[in-house]
């Protein structure tokens, strides 16, 4: 049923329009319905004629109404009420969707189409603008399927695309009455009036963007004259009103930009204004915007629709682009909610943004509560066990778990019977990639509680046996090192499958894993670790293992823990069997291997051949190929003339206590779902099909702790940072006490890119980027310390006190990113304000994750710097510890865990790389320049040996 003026041209007569309709009829088309605008009753009647000499299958109707048979006239106008136009089949506004189109997915594409008009959609919006898809024949093709649903091609279609070709391929695809989203001024009058042309020949009404040739318009002076201009400019033209629609643009509120604060507002104006002043002309807009920084919360963005709307409606909005499925009622939203939400939209107080995150948290959780089936609480006691296990509730189970105990001969019969079934569900969904691990870690807190509720009854039932666990699992961090939270993971994973794990904390000695071990008859011993120190401290236990005579299975991982370096540095050391673990979902695996009686030896002999075989190739290999220090050097970067700028403030200069609100706009929270390993880039992760109801869930869970962080103060940041004189002598960076560059601070010690390079590319050493001392440019660097972790071990205990790993877990990874984000929040403002060689820098905290900005903050035990020791001067160039609290271990991990520290380095060309292997010449070097024995550099640079 194609648009019968469409491919015709415009300035065809009737007759000749005629004659092309023949043509197609002849070639099967059997039914024709014009656009009713371009449409003249001359043409029509010329139609009719022309098809009844070639054998209707039917009398050729002449009826200009444009009827389809057996449905009610819908018009939009004075009287009618808000028209929601359905967004869902739009592959820029619906992931879902655009995977199917993408996919080819033709079929269940136009399901969601049918689910939109199901649901309520008067018109559908279809937008097929994505850059890996050949719009245009998306578009002509997903028109054309929909056109032969009879329950979809009942609603008129909103071709929408920024591109005209697309619009007009759609256009030539519709029957009856067609709208355009959608035009503007964008490219200037010209193009805005000949695209309208088109438009009014397709017959179709149009939604006129509030879009000029500066731009967007976002205020409501700048809105209302752009509409008012484009409304002149196509009446003048002949275009009837009433099919001009303006879309005023809706932009997102509450985004903590003051700017936005009134977006809302502006357009709920130039809405009441457009309808007083430009007769005829309709009103639009796509209403998901406006809630967009609250997204992965669908209540509040719910109750933020319907408030809109609500005012919105009032103002004179004829029809809005919506989800038309999630539409509330607004004198359903609950008060306080309202009345927070109304204070957004309508901006009626500067704190209505943080207000509303305030209460937005505990609204997505009330929201899931009241959905929340409490029909399990009718179940027996045994399948009510099983239920909280699974699904991870805490609410009932020292109650639940009391009955079951009354009701058993023995409390160990209510761990080994229904406690045990339900993390048995757990740990098969969990094998099968069905569960995540915040779940598992939820469903482990469950299972603690219970247990906890049990141990007193069960101590004073000893006599009649303890428990019987799997095995028993002895982990620990190693000394030097402070980093736990996989290994936490680990512990409660194993803990689910009824191991018996004891946990020794972080920064353990040798001697106290080992006297720990024999005193619990360990079956398996655990080693974690993060920094590279650590790798050589595992392979002191290793070594303390064999000569102690140990027999059981060794465990590693860590972060910077790998399977190669398992075979090489460290199951060398033990003849016993050392393995490697990758993450916690292959904890359970590996144990239960290793400890069977049946399957246990074929398996350590399975890795011991296997990583006998990691060492033979290692072997074999060719090293890196490597260049002498000299060559290195001669190769180093070099740079045409830049004049460093002087910072603002010299000198030392501490952040204490700082305001950990300022820090949350700079979170980075794609680590966060890397620790619960949930793989994928924020915020895509909060929609994947997969893992995205899991990573919603533990996003809500963080931001509401997050927020209590902040209110409640749980941590406390302390920062410092100075900036200093300096110049490059060699590979080292001399910093100086004041401009006179007399007296020397401190001298930073840096390797350089040893490995043969390719043409044309430099051995890089960051005092590249510092100004050689010989050239007499003066020129400054940067170093800071910063954490986030103050007072976080109080907050731990009484989780701990709870049996509460996942909110421990939680508050630990959280401590992280507020550590990372005061590291980037305080670069910038030493870009800007401190050292001020970026004063107008203006990014988003995107740009500054994807480090847009000039300059770097190499830190050391970095690829760039991988010696950890060189953190030991630092700090006291800094004095960060009396300044911050932190502290250095032995092995250079900065303590609380959460902390960070770096130098600055301002040079426009600076950049991270890595020094992968360097020379027995260089670590001879740099030995002598650092006053170090061999040995002793020997085993810190081993990483790089
Ligand atoms: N947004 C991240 C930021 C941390 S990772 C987060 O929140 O976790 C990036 C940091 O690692 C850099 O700022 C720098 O301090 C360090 N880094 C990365 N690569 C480096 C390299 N090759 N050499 C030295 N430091 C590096």
């Amino acid at each position: 049923l194609p648009n019968p003026l469409a491919p015709t041209g415009y300035d065809e007569t009737p007759e000749m329009l005629a004659g092309e309709i023949v043509d197609w009829a002849r070639h099967g088309l059997i039914n024709i319905a014009g656009g009713c605008c371009g449409t003249t009753p001359a043409h029509i009647a010329a139609i009719a004629k022309a098809l009844e000499g070639i054998a209707p299958r039917r009398p050729a109707q002449t009826d200009f109404s444009l009827r389809l048979s057996g449905l009610e006239p819908f018009n939009v106008n004075e009287q009618s009420l808000f028209v929601n136009v359905g967004e869902r089949t739009n592959v820029t506004g619906s992931k879902a969707f655009a995977r199917l189109i993408l996919g080819g997915q033709f079929a269940e594409a136009v399901a969601v189409a049918r689910a939109q008009v199901d649901a309520g959609a008067q018109v559908i919006d279809v937008n097929m603008d994505e850059a890996m898809l050949d719009s245009q024949a998306a578009m002509v093709k997903f028109l054309n399927l929909i056109a032969s649903e009879p329950d979809i091609a009942r609603v008129p279609v909103m071709v929408d695309s920024s591109k005209w070709e697309v619009i007009e391929a759609g256009l030539k695809c519709l029957q009856g009455k067609g709208i355009v989203n959608s035009i503007s001024l964008k490219e200037g009058e010209a193009k805005f009036l000949e695209q309208a042309r088109k438009v009014r020949r397709y017959g179709a009404a149009v939604i006129v963007m509030a879009f000029d040739e500066q731009g967007q318009a976002d205020t409501r002076e700048r809105k209302t004259s752009i509409c008012k201009r484009s409304y002149d400019l196509l009446v003048k033209e002949g275009f009837p009103p009433g099919d001009i629609v303006f879309d005023p643009n809706v932009f997102a509120i509450a985004t903590g930009i003051a700017e936005h604060d009134n977006y809302a507002v502006d357009f709920i104006e130039a809405t009441r204004w457009i309808r007083a002043n430009l007769p005829g002309a309709k009103v639009s807009g796509g209403i998901s915007n406006v809630s967009f920084s609250f997204r992965g919360n669908d209540p509040v963005r719910e109750a933020i629709h319907t408030v809109f709307l609500y005012h919105a409606i009032q103002a004179g909005l004829s029809m809005g682009i919506v989800n038309a499925g999630q539409l509330g009622v607004y004198e359903d939203i609950p008060r306080e909610l309202r009345e927070r939400v109304e204070d957004v939209v309508l901006n009626r107080r500067p704190d209505a943004g943080e207000r509303l995150i305030e209460v937005a948290a505990s609204v997505k959780g009330a929201a899931k509560e009241s959905t929340q089936d409490l029909a399990w609480r009718e179940k027996p006691v045994r399948e009510r066990l099983a239920h909280a296990m699974v699904k991870g509730i805490t609410d009932f189970i020292v109650a639940d778990t009391e009955e079951a105990r009354l009701a058993s001969t023995r409390p160990l019969d209510v761990i080994e019977g229904p406690l045990m079934d339900g993390m048995n569900v757990v740990g098969d969904l969990f094998g099968a990639g069905k569960m995540f691990l915040p779940q598992v870690v939820k469903s482990a807190r469950v299972m603690k509680q219970a247990v906890a509720h049990l141990l007193p009854f069960i101590e004073a039932d000893k006599a009649q046996g303890g428990a019987s666990t799997k095995g028993k699992i002895v982990i620990a961090t190693v000394k030097g090192d402070v980093h736990d939270i996989g290994k936490n993971i680990v512990g409660v994973v194993l803990a689910c499958n009824n191991y018996e794990v004891v946990d020794l904390g972080v920064m353990v000695a040798t001697d106290k894993i080992l006297a720990a071990a024999r005193e619990h008859h360990a079956d398996v011993i655990g080693l974690s670790g993060l920094i590279t120190p650590s790798l050589e401290e595992m392979a002191h236990v290793a070594a303390e293992m064999e000569r102690q005579g140990f027999t059981q299975p060794l465990l590693i991982g860590g972060a910077t823990t790998s399977r190669a370096h398992t075979a090489i540095k460290i199951a060398p050391h033990y003849s016993g069997t050392t393995v490697y673990v990758p993450d916690a979902s292959r904890a359970v695996g590996v144990v239960s291997s290793l400890t069977s009686s049946e399957q246990g030896p074929a398996y350590r002999a399975g890795i011991a051949s296997d990583y006998a075989k990691v060492r033979e190739q290692h072997s074999r290999k060719q090293g890196v190929q490597l260049v002498s220090l000299e060559a290195a050097r001669t190769n180093r970067c070099r740079f045409a003339d830049h004049t460093p700028t002087k910072p603002k403030q010299l000198g030392v200069q501490a952040l204490a206590d700082y305001d950990l609100a300022a820090l949350v706009p700079f979170l980075d929270w794609a680590p966060f779902f890397q620790t619960w390993d949930l793989a994928g880039a924020y915020p895509a992760i909060l929609d994947d099909p997969k893992v995205g109801e899991t990573a919603r869930q533990v996003f809500a869970d963080g931001q509401a702790m997050l927020e209590r962080i902040v209110a409640e103060k749980w941590l406390t940041a302390n920062g410092v940072f100075g900036l200093f004189p300096a110049n490059a002598v060699g590979d080292d960076v001399e910093l100086y006490t004041d401009e006179s560059r007399q007296t020397l601070r401190l001298i930073w010690h840096n390797l350089r890119q040893q490995q043969a390079r390719p043409e044309g590319k430099p051995n890089y050493c960051l005092s590249d980027f510092v100004a050689p001392k010989a050239s007499s440019v003066a020129d400054y660097v940067g170093a800071f310390a910063v954490t986030a972790g103050i007072g976080i071990e109080e907050k731990l205990a009484e989780f701990a006190a709870q049996h509460d790993d996942y909110n421990a877990i939680l508050l630990k990874a959280l401590a992280d990113r507020l550590a990372e984000a005061f590291a980037e929040h305080l670069h910038q403002r030493v870009r800007r304000e401190f050292w001020g060689y970026a004063t107008d820098e203006a990014l988003s905290n995107k740009e500054l994750i994807e480090e847009k900005y000039r300059g770097i903050r190499p830190a050391a035990g970095y690829p760039a710097c991988p010696d950890h020791t060189e953190k030991g001067p630092l700090f006291t160039l800094l004095e960060a510890e009396r300044h911050t609290g932190m502290v250095l271990t032995e092995s250079f991990a900065m303590h609380p865990a959460a902390s960070v520290s770096g130098y600055y380095l301002a040079h426009p060309e600076a950049r991270y790389f890595a020094v992968t292997k360097i020379g027995r010449d260089q670590l001879e070097d740099y030995a002598k320049r650092k006053g170090m024995g061999m040995a002793e550099a020997e085993r810190w640079l081993a990483p790089v040996l």
